[in-house]
């Protein structure tokens, strides 16, 4: 079997018993990233050398019999939105362009303790804003499957690298989907956890009561591994949860017996394409045959996700992105430039005696505010910061971000009602196969639609899981999407992987 057909937690017991070394397989993955990424564009920088000498210190530690951690030599790409200690950390955007983080997110300590090779930092959304990874600053990401198509967002590159065997294993972040679309569209696996249960500590803040970082991968064994790396409670986010990490990685084999499985009605409405349609029935079919009962619930509210999410989401982000002002962080406008426009405006005012316009001039400091944020943020950021001011205003709170709020609860509490009758939800992950690039750009309002299948987990903290389970005539994979109650990782992992063990679709190779 090639090197590339494998996955990470094969290549783990390879690195255990010898057969290949944490160099040899670093360098496999560095030259595969030279010959593939100049087609795809996952990662925005990689760092070749560092990750061979990382690579040589993991394996002599293993040589001097010295004891290593969970993923001793396995390489990793991470999400360019993660704080690394001296490394960019960008978020695809200008204004962070030449930010670099002092210290380790706590995933970052955690994969560094676990002996993680760090390959790279992968594309994404600006600031995890967006489905499709075009509002990156810095670079297009296209999908393995088909380079005219959208690899999906906002961890596209996380994805992309995963899905053509660039990295075997990758971390992104999900506020509203950004782990599991993306996954969908690339035809890997990609799980966010319950909120709460992956410390957010270094993770450059979207949306602070939605975000969460999780696992990409080739397969669900893998995620497993993966998150019960990262996952657990961690005093420097407050939000953490503090129950114990379940060895996800030695249960996730094991069959659920009785499995009782949830079908949404209201996610099989107008809409969704018929193709993924009958890839997701045939998924079901595939549960049953395995032993599950399946059952159809109603997630009444569900209807009302998308416009929830995009003013919560936009709220929070309107928030935590004030911090960029040109003074704490990152890009600061050209003063001089500055300056002399302020005086030229001045004596332009002057000369014309207009003493209301000298008045109302901006100081130089609010000026370098605005035309900082003007020149750092992109479009889409600039539109979440509209809405989300707009949504939290005075005279608009009650109507928009509260009424979100009490809608928020409801969406909740449909899956509360929904879990008492069944074990796990399957569905769509998204109503179509992955998109062109370009498609979607000049329409914000149908690229936030193509978030209607996943929101409502981040709305309701709940995990979700995304993985293959077919192809559409032209070749583009179909995400299956699971989701599980809060905390009931074990068993969505379980479940999943019995989908997975019965197919092959998690085997198929973009044809690079
Ligand atoms: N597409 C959604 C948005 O643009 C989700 C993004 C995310 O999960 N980071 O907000």
């Amino acid at each position: 079997m090639s090197l590339f057909q494998q996955t990470a937690s094969e290549h783990l017991r390879s690195l255990e018993s010898g057969d290949i070394s944490s160099v040899e397989l670093t360098r496999a993955y560095l030259d595969r990233i030279a010959e593939v990424d100049k087609k795809i564009g996952a990662f925005l920088r990689v760092d070749a050398q560092r990750a061979i000498d990382q690579a040589a210190q993991i394996d002599a530690k293993r040589r001097q019999r010295q004891p290593v951690g969970r993923l001793a030599g396995l390489p990793i790409a991470i999400k360019d939105i993660l704080c690394q200690r001296g490394e960019r950390t960008t978020c695809a955007s200008r204004m962070l362009q030449d930010f670099r983080a002092p210290y380790d997110a706590t995933v970052i300590a955690r994969l560094r303790a676990a002996d993680a090779v760090f390959l790279g930092r992968t594309n994404m959304d600006e600031f995890a804003m967006g489905g499709s990874t075009e509002n990156s600053a810095f670079q297009l990401t296209r999908n393995p499957w088909n380079l005219e198509r959208a690899p999906g967002g906002s961890s596209g590159g996380a994805a992309a690298c995963v899905a053509a065997r660039m990295a075997p294993l990758s971390i992104g972040t999900d506020t509203g989907g950004s782990i599991r679309q993306p996954a969908g569209l690339c035809g890997c696996v990609g799980l966010k956890p319950t909120y709460g249960r992956v410390s957010r500590y270094g993770l450059v803040a979207f949306a602070s009561s939605l975000d969460q970082i999780g696992p990409l991968t080739n397969s669900v064994e893998d995620a497993a591994l993966l998150l019960e790396t990262i996952a657990g409670h961690d005093p420097l986010d407050s939000t953490s949860l503090d129950t114990p990490v379940p060895e996800y990685s030695q249960t996730v084999n094991q069959p659920l017996s009785g499995l009782k499985i949830g079908w949404v009605r209201e996610h099989f409405g107008p809409g969704l394409d018929p193709e993924v349609e009958s890839a997701v029935r045939a998924a079901l079919g595939m549960y049953k045959s395995l032993g599950a009962t399946l059952r159809e619930i109603s997630l009444p509210h569900s209807k009302y996700a998308v416009a929830t999410y995009y003013v919560i989401a936009p709220s929070e982000a309107s928030s935590n992105l004030a911090r960029y002002d040109g003074v704490h962080y990152g890009y600061r406008t050209n003063e001089q430039d500055m300056l002399a426009e302020l005086a030229a405006e001045r004596r332009r005012l002057q000369e014309a005696g207009d003493q209301r316009g000298l008045d109302d001039l901006d100081p130089a400091l609010v000026r370098m505010y605005r035309r900082t944020r003007a020149e750092g943020f992109g479009q889409e950021v600039k539109r979440r910061i509209m809405l989300g001011t707009y949504a939290l205003s005075a005279g608009y709170y009650d109507a928009y971000y509260l009424k979100a709020m009490k809608v928020r609860r409801l969406i909740r509490q449909d899956f509360d009602r929904a879990f008492e009758q069944v074990d796990l939800i399957a569905g769509p992950i998204t109503a179509e196969p992955a998109f062109k690039l370009g498609e979607m750009t000049g329409n914000p309002l149908a690229m936030y639609l193509v978030d209607l299948y996943t929101v409502s987990a981040n709305l309701a903290g709940i995990p979700g899981l995304c993985l293959p389970c077919g192809r559409s005539k032209s070749g583009l994979p179909i995400g299956l999407q699971l989701q599980s109650p809060a905390l009931a990782e074990e068993r969505l992992l379980r479940g999943a992987r019995m989908y997975e063990q019965a197919t092959e679709w998690h085997k198929l190779q973009a044809p690079l």
